[in-house]
């Protein structure tokens, strides 16, 4: 590798968000735009896959040459074109991998299928140079609920996941319920700063169970149930299941910490990241086991293609600058796990 930091153009859209960035190997964001389809989706209350995919279609060009223009760059000065190949919904996946490869066979230059997990995974290294490997990762999106050891580039280690809804999921899910609108999480999050979160009895699935995972159908059950029941105050059912999320991570992350020994550092990923009681628990938890917390910046937890430039660049790195191009018929993936040794769950997934 020669002493110039390498650049990397990545590309994101495998659920909502069309993203696009330019990252350095030295860590610098030299340009980014997103482009989120909130509105387009927010009438069916959750994403729909063929609006989605059409959206990233109508998007992604424009956004491809402002970045480049914001940056001042050509494409003869990038280094690898990194693209989402997966998981996600399959046709935005496919948007964004064909565009990538277009790119890397117009300008001879390395395509790297980057898997979407992987960059949520390494993220939390582009804004936080100290973060070594090995940590102890809890992934919270609204497709993914996981615990991994992230031990190196391509060495992850599923210790848990959810073998029904992620937890997003079951965050956009109480919103519905609750009339908040889509997406939940922030709106579920500011509802129950005025609720209690002791006023509504609601269940902490998996908590104490001998299986590491997680589950969380029963607890969206459960807030129906008390919604219907017309019982309690909107901003109390609010407050009641975020506190009853934070207590399943908590139990889970105290199993795999007392199962798989002491790591040095807890990092938080994904949109759900965002929530700022999940948030101080997390540190919480940090403390008490004496290790480092870790939590990017929220615009690193959602979907961004600044975490999937960021993953070419390890990449490169891990390839001590010997730069690999992945097929240029690499196939879109609806589903990729970051560990494909873990034993497969019921139910577990990706619904995106
Ligand atoms: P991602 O799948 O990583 O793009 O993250 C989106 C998910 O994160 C959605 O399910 C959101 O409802 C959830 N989310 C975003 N902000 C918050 C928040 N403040 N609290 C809880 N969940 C959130
Ligand atoms: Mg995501």
């Amino acid at each position: 590798m020669g002493s110039e930091p390498h650049i990397v153009l990545g590309i994101e859209s495998s659920c909502d968000e069309t993203a696009v960035a330019l990252v350095t190997s030295d860590r610098r964001i030299l340009a980014q735009r997103i482009a989120s389809q909130e509105a387009e989706h927010a009438p069916y209350g959750g994403v729909v896959p063929e609006i989605a995919a059409r959206a990233h279609a109508e998007r992604l060009a424009p956004m491809l040459e402002g970045v480049m223009d914001d940056a001042g760059l050509e494409l003869s000065d990038l280094d690898a074109i990194a693209a989402t190949a997966g998981p996600g919904l399959i046709g935005g996946v496919m948007v964004g991998l064909v565009s990538a490869k277009a790119l890397a066979m117009a300008a001879d230059k390395p395509l790297m299928a980057i898997n979407h997990l992987e960059g949520h995974a390494l993220s939390p290294r582009l804004a936080d140079e100290a973060l070594d490997y090995p940590y102890l990762l809890l992934l919270v999106s609204g497709g993914h609920c996981q615990i991994l050891n992230v031990e190196g580039v391509g060495e992850y280690r599923r210790l848990a996941t959810t073998i029904d809804d992620a937890l997003g999921e079951a965050f956009d899910k109480t919103a519905k319920i609750l009339g908040l609108g889509f997406p939940g999480g922030p709106a579920v999050e500011e509802l129950a700063c005025d609720g209690d979160p002791n006023a509504v009895p609601l269940p902490r699935p998996m908590k104490g169970s001998a299986e590491p995972h997680f589950s969380f159908a029963g607890l969206k059950s459960a807030v129906l149930r008390a919604v219907e029941s017309g019982e309690h105050k909107p901003a109390d059912i609010a407050a009641s299941f975020q506190q009853a999320a934070v207590d399943c991570l908590i139990d889970r992350l105290e199993k795999a910490l007392s199962e798989n020994g002491a790591s040095p550092s807890l990092v938080v990923a994904g949109g759900v990241a965002a929530n700022q009681t999940i948030r101080a628990a997390l540190e919480q938890l940090a403390e008490s086991h004496a290790m480092r917390f870790v939590a990017p910046p929220l615009a690193l937890c959602t979907d961004n293609a600044a975490m999937i430039a960021w993953a070419g660049c390890e990449r490169i790195a891990a390839q001590a600058g010997e730069l690999q191009s992945d097929p240029l018929d690499f196939k879109a993936r609806p589903r990729w796990p970051l560990d494909p040794e873990a034993e497969s769950v019921r139910g577990a997934g990706v619904k995106a």
